[in-house]
């Protein structure tokens, strides 16, 4: 069965991933279509392959890390070297991303959809998602470096990471899972409170980091895009000037 998906020119026909006989990569995140993929969207003239998750990705989330705005899915970032920073996790990114252009915030799509709350073999506690520095209680003075109990290297407070707040147990989100939830923050789907009653995990302010329902109008969208393009019309001006 062919359809179409809005970043890609040609019909993509959807496969399991045994089907394709080959390791391939998502080019919406770059991380690989493996056994665990539960299908894989191909156009095989252009080597062009995504998850089902990443082919499934609404246009849009209401994201609780960022509740000002709606972050719109775009193709590939519009930023200057054609690369983003996530916000979740602080790697750079150069296919899909989770957008609000007014605020320079960007998500890789995996990043957008982990888990609230994820069990880890390091740890014997459900770890909780906290969205950066102002939600996880640091330690002494702001100078005092957090490091992930897995890896060992430094935890940036401005990234997002999974903590046991009782254990003061913190980690990396890659450190702590590959899990993404399909469908997070887009429908009204409530399976993700699992967190519920144990504090403020994730969201901050109740709901237990549940999904958060979004209703926008096609006009209202047609909205958001129409600011996008003024923002990226803004910024494109603001590098020429920079250049001459
Ligand atoms: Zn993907
Ligand atoms: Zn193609
Ligand atoms: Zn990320
Ligand atoms: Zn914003
Ligand atoms: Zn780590
Ligand atoms: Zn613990």
């Amino acid at each position: 069965m062919d359809h179409k998906h809005f970043s890609h020119l040609h019909n993509l026909t959807i496969h399991h991933p045994y089907e394709l006989g080959k390791q391939v990569v998502c080019s919406g995140c770059h991380f690989p279509c493996d056994n665990t993929t539960t299908a894989v969207h191909a156009c095989h003239q252009c080597n062009f392959f995504l998850h089902d998750h990443c082919a499934n990705a609404g246009r849009y989330v209401k994201h609780p890390s960022h509740k000002l705005h709606p972050l719109i899915l775009l193709p590939y970032p519009t930023y200057a070297g054609s690369t983003f920073i996530c916000n979740a996790c602080g790697r750079p990114g150069k296919s899909f991303s989770y957008c609000c252009a007014l605020c320079e915030f960007d998500l890789h799509v995996g990043c957008a959809m982990l888990p609230v709350s994820v069990v880890s073999e390091h740890h014997e506690h459900e770890l909780g998602l906290y969205y950066g520095v102002q939600v996880v209680p640091r330690r002494g003075s702001n100078t005092e470096q957090e490091y992930c109990n897995i890896c060992n290297k430094v935890l940036e407070g401005r990234n997002w990471a999974y903590c046991c707040q009782s254990c003061d147990f913190n980690v990396h989100t890659s450190c702590a899972t590959t899990e993404v939830v399909p469908g997070l923050y887009q429908d009204d789907l409530s399976q993700c409170g699992a967190v519920d009653g144990q504090g403020q995990p994730a969201d901050g302010g109740g709901g237990g980091g549940n999904a958060v329902e979004v209703e926008l109008t096609e006009a209202e969208l047609e909205k958001l895009m129409f600011d996008l393009k003024l923002q990226m019309l803004a910024q494109s001006m603001a590098s020429l000037g920079k250049i001459g």
